[in-house]
């Protein structure tokens, strides 16, 4: 099956109450058993079922299969936000004095939950890009992964996974990347090599910035081992799922950072339209770059002429460049001009809305990063980032050239 018709059809799991062609919300905390015994049985994960929401819930249940089938993963735990499945994901496989090795260019989020952790004891070290060179200059006897991000947002560095991955089997670790701005529409991390992939399904995949929601997916292939990862102890029975399982029956039960059932109900109505959604965002995103570029703009988008990215954009996206592009006014002044003069583009902190929203990074999203990690992100006082909507390009277009314009 193509994308789109696998967002729709082939899971012959799903049988809904009453021939109902979506999963029912199941919002309700805990689930009816017959006997005692069936209850503790279900608790101790020896009966398939649900006790209580926080651990396991039928709508939640339905997005993580979408999600995991999409791609290509053994399986997969949504979380109550991109953060919680980066966070859940770290804490399942991490303990004090293992190391991390990850791009600078990060969502600031992510950079901070990094610092966080260093304060736990799990120490990242940085590198400008991940590639060959850069993981295998890292690498020390205490490196337990790799993470980075397919698109750096807002840096808009394309990870070239095959080679990522590559490079950390090499070291033996597993290559862990945030999809979130490639979404599965650009391309499936795990087919080129990845060993986990990680959404917020926040952004495009419920696509009308209507729920705060993640997923971290396994593909299956990393021999996860408790020598290596102590903190795997326990679930060396699960083979190849031993992370999952470790995630899903410890940190993620224990943190508590669970997926309401409404939001995983807008997560599944979101995917439905990813394809089509993504197919005229990018559309309206490369028109957009290009004549920015045409009017001299300073412009960055993967997929332009002219952009170093661009040969990997053909490699590894089909040629597209995902939904956010930058571009620097020349002056915080000007900057603030230019989006304040915006009518047709929101001023908002989002990605993958159909809405297209712009904001000033360095001021909003980077606010709490240092001069140092601003610039590894590729984040000026002058960047602009733009999350490029559905409307018509034609007016996106003239609502950006006009602003420019009358920005001086
Ligand atoms: C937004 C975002 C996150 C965090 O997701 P939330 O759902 O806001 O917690 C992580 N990574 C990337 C690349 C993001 O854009």
């Amino acid at each position: 099956m193509n994308f789109n018709t696998c967002l729709l059809h082939g899971n012959e799991a799903e049988h809904y109450p009453d021939g109902a062609t979506l999963v029912p919300v199941s919002q309700s905390n805990a689930f009816l058993c017959e006997t005692i015994e069936e209850l503790e049985r279900v608790f101790s994960h020896k009966k398939a079922g649900y006790a209580y929401s926080r651990i396991g819930n039928p709508t939640v249940a339905a997005f993580e299969q979408k999600i995991s089938r999409l791609e290509g993963g053994i399986g997969a735990v949504a979380t109550s936000s991109g953060m919680a499945a980066v966070s859940h994901t770290l804490l399942s496989l991490l303990t004090p004095g293992d190391e991390i090795i990850a791009s600078g260019c990060l969502y600031g989020g992510t950079i901070g939950l990094l610092d966080d952790l260093d304060k736990l004891g799990i120490h990242t070290r940085f590198v400008p890009r991940l590639d060959p060179d850069t993981i295998q200059a890292s690498v020390s006897e205490r490196t337990r992964c790799v993470f980075g991000e397919v698109i750096a947002n807002p840096a808009l560095h394309v990870m070239d996974i095959r080679a990522a991955a590559q490079a950390a089997h090499a070291a033996g670790l597993p290559l862990i990347v945030d999809s979130t701005t490639a979404t599965p529409f650009l391309c499936r991390p795990l087919s080129l090599g990845a060993d986990l992939v990680i959404h917020s399904t926040s952004k495009y995949i419920s696509g009308s910035g209507n729920a705060i929601s993640g997923v971290v997916v396994d593909g299956g292939t990393f021999p996860w081992d408790s020598v290596r990862f102590p903190a795997l102890r326990g679930f060396e029975h699960a083979g190849r799922l031993a992370f999952l399982l470790r995630l899903r029956t410890d940190i993620h039960e224990n943190l508590g950072g669970c997926l309401s059932p409404m939001n995983a109900y807008l997560g599944i109505l979101g995917l439905e339209t990813l394809g089509l959604r993504m197919e005229r965002i990018c559309d309206n995103a490369a028109r957009l770059a290009r004549e920015l570029q045409k009017a001299r703009v300073d412009v960055n988008y993967p997929a332009l002429d002219g952009n170093p990215e661009k040969d990997l954009c053909a490699a590894q996206f089909r040629g597209l460049g995902g939904g956010i592009l930058t571009f620097r006014a020349g002056s915080a002044e000007r900057a603030r001009a230019v989006i304040n003069r915006l009518h047709c583009a929101c001023i908002a902190s989002n990605i993958g809305d159909v809405r297209t929203l712009v904001l000033l990074p360095s001021t909003t999203i980077f606010s709490k990063n240092t001069d140092r990690q601003k610039a590894d992100a590729g984040v000026f006082e002058d960047t602009v980032r733009v999350s490029v909507g559905i409307e018509d390009a034609e007016d996106l277009i003239d609502d950006f050239l006009t602003a420019l314009a009358s920005a001086g």
